[in-house]
């Protein structure tokens, strides 16, 4: 086998394994081999570029960016679909039908996925574009970040047509969704509302690689072209699926619309126990010969309907409003109800969001109110049944007051939430941040758990995270249920974490809106707290991803004479509160003050690479050219418009070579 032939082989092997798992679930190799084999093609790749396919397995992986879409003409308008609600609208559609086509009507019937509308062209086997709906004639190129989604078959098998499209939807499975939030949520970030929406922003993202870190998945339904080589809307499903294409197989094929309700009634249950949303059934005319004779109204398909469920609701007692305090200190309002059943739950809390939404939707205690359950984690109320008001009903007073520390609430600008401000001393922001300080992604501090820390707070042996570090044994023994073994492992825990990372020590730190990936960025650029600590507003600004937002709440954190003293004890301890000397080892400054800005595609090194030697040897990534960039490194396949913009400013272009060697000197 020569070495094109081994790179072909593994591609094909890659794109089997990858459908195998991402299409229909049935892994047959481990993710350790996969990882091997996916290693072994990128490395012949990087050493080959002659041999580059934009199709490869490796393009999953993302980086490409884009900082704006090209906007593209659908060949084939992307239509809407009329909507019905009952089975009465659906008799009349079957009415409306049977005077326009002879003989008799069968139905395929599919679920309605909720997510975004996608279109891909398929050429050859080979993946070609990615469309997104836009407004039906034209939308956005969304190729790079769709290449990304595991089950977006990048190339094809089977009898398959030369040239077509095929629709479908990308939706975030609810898992996904759930865990995305629960890294949200430790971060201190506002959570995401529903999977739709994350879904279909998610193809927006200028950074692919960050599409590629998100859980989405492709759900298809159509076919589009001539020559398709199907007659009905059922085979074309079965067909598609052959190719490659994931297919979900809950699909009915039905001669009526008694049937049609059958399938209706049993999914509008059943669609609970799916791993994403869907919002209705889409009923089709199986027949292609007499959807073309149906045609399309100036919206829609005459020969499609979709019959949208109903919203899951269940209405119930509001007993009482309480509210929760986060460890950043945001006041969260709950509704608790009565117990009542939803969607195969008993449903005793709902969130009520904030001030602003009790407010618009005037909920007040006592109401009977409408609580539905979408993607939310927890259900929420969406309306008040005015009917059932009581008589003594009076309009909800927000409290004022932290309902733990009873230290008055604040509002910043542009928020709709509350905030209790006693930072040091509110009992849940006090132990919520200790939590996060000792939690796997922070400090992993083993031997120690959340209702520990809140122990240790109660009998005021703790009162911050600084003060986990002068515990020991003859402190923790006497605590209630504490055995000896136990005790040993935490505080040994405890001085283990002391070799943790300072990457990891700052995410640890809690400051508001520094996440994983803000923290390692802060520390790559300043190195040591110290640096970061007295880095002005406008100079943390300059660090890439870092807004007005994220720069405003550092300084804050390290404003705040109780951080500093934190943060010196911390030092005392010997915690680690900057680079290690390999980290530095790895870092010049060659390049500082210089600002880069890199594009199109790369052989020796990726571009996440180049932009890692970048920021290690001092120099800045940016990702638009200005004024004030110092050099373009381009790669091949470097977009046109960049050029031209880059010699109208008198940037310096320069390619990955000299690049390279000018720092290897
Ligand atoms: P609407 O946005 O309510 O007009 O509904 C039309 C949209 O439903 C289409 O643009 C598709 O994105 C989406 N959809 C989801 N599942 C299906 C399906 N099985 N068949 C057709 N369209 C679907
Ligand atoms: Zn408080």
């Amino acid at each position: 086998m020569n070495l094109k032939e081994k790179i072909e082989a593994l591609r094909q092997q890659l794109h089997k394994h990858n459908h195998d798992y991402y299409v229909k679930d049935a892994a047959t190799i481990s993710d350790f081999e996969f990882d091997g084999l996916l290693k072994e093609l990128q490395q012949l790749e990087e050493a080959h570029p002659e041999f580059n396919d934009p199709n490869s397995p490796t393009q999953r992986v993302g980086g490409g960016l884009t900082k704006n879409f090209e906007t593209i003409a659908h060949e084939h308008r992307m239509y809407s679909l009329d909507n019905s609600y009952s089975k009465e609208d659906l008799l009349d559609w079957e009415t409306r039908l049977k005077k326009m086509v002879d003989g008799p009507i069968s139905f395929t019937c599919e679920l309605k996925y909720d997510g975004a509308s996608i279109s891909l062209t398929y050429k050859n086997g080979k993946l070609l574009r990615a469309v997104t709906r836009g407004d039906g004639f034209q939308g956005d190129n969304v190729t790079t970040n769709i290449k990304t989604i595991k089950s977006v078959p990048l190339t094809l098998s089977g009898d398959y047509p030369e040239s077509f499209d095929i629709r479908g939807e990308i939706v975030l499975p609810l898992d996904g969704f759930n865990a995305m939030n629960a890294a949200r949520e430790e971060a201190g970030e506002e959570l995401y509302r529903n999977p739709r929406n994350t879904a279909s922003g998610s193809l927006k993202l200028q950074d692919s690689s960050e599409v590629a870190n998100r859980p989405l998945e492709c759900l298809l339904y159509a076919l589009v072209g001539s020559s398709l080589g199907v007659e009905t809307q059922y085979e074309s499903l079965e067909k598609a699926r052959s190719w490659g294409f994931k297919v979900p197989d809950k699909a009915g094929l039905v001669k009526s619309i008694d049937a049609v309700f059958e399938f209706v009634n049993y999914w509008d249950v059943h669609r609970h126990d799916l791993p994403y949303e869907t919002d209705g059934v889409v009923i089709k005319v199986n027949n292609l010969q007499q959807q073309e004779e149906l045609g399309y109204t100036a919206k829609a398909p005459r020969w499609a309907m979709a019959y949208k469920f109903k919203a899951e609701q269940a209405s119930s007692v509001l007993n009482e409003i309480t509210y929760q305090v986060g460890r950043t200190g945001a006041i969260t309002p709950v509704a608790n109800l009565s117990p009542v059943e939803l969607a195969g739950t008993t449903v005793k809390r709902a969130s009520l969001h904030n001030a602003d939404q009790i407010k618009k939707l005037d909920i007040r205690e006592g109401d009977t109110v409408y609580v539905e359950k979408g993607g939310e984690i927890i259900p929420k109320i969406v309306g008040v049944n005015l009917l059932l008001r009581p008589n003594s009903s009076e309009p909800t007073k927000y409290i004022v007051q932290c309902p733990e520390c009873h230290t008055s609430l604040v509002r910043k600008q542009d928020e709709a939430q509350h905030y209790c401000p006693n930072y040091a001393g509110c009992f849940p922001q006090i132990v919520g941040r200790i939590q996060h300080f000792i939690s796997r992604k922070a400090m992993d501090i083993d031997g120690l758990g959340g209702e520990t820390v809140a122990l240790l707070v109660r009998e005021g042996l703790i009162n911050n995270y600084a003060d986990l570090y002068e515990l020991t044994l003859e402190h923790i023994i006497p605590l209630e249920r504490m055995a000896e073994k136990s005790a040993q492992n935490m505080v040994a825990g405890i001085e283990n974490s002391k070799q943790i990372a300072f990457e990891r020590v700052l995410f640890a730190l809690g400051i508001r809106y520094v996440g994983e990936t803000v923290a390692k960025k802060i520390v790559r650029h300043y190195k040591t707290i110290d640096a970061i600590a007295t880095a002005t507003q406008e100079d943390l600004e300059q660090v890439e991803e870092i807004g007005v937002r994220i720069a405003q709440s550092v300084r804050e954190f390290f404003n705040d004479i109780a951080s500093q003293e934190l943060i010196r004890r911390l030092k005392n301890y010997g915690v680690q509160l900057e680079i290690s000397a390999q980290q530095m080892a790895d870092q010049t400054n060659l390049l500082q003050g210089e600002i880069f800005v890199v594009s199109g595609v790369f052989h020796q090194v990726s571009r996440t690479e180049l932009k890692k030697l970048i920021e290690d040897n001092g120099g800045k990534v940016s990702s638009s050219i200005s004024a004030r960039t110092s050099f373009v490194i381009a790669g091949d396949k470097m977009g046109p418009s960049k050029r031209a913009k880059a010699e109208a400013l008198g940037v310096t272009i320069t390619d990955e070579d000299s690049f390279l060697s000018r720092i290897a000197k």
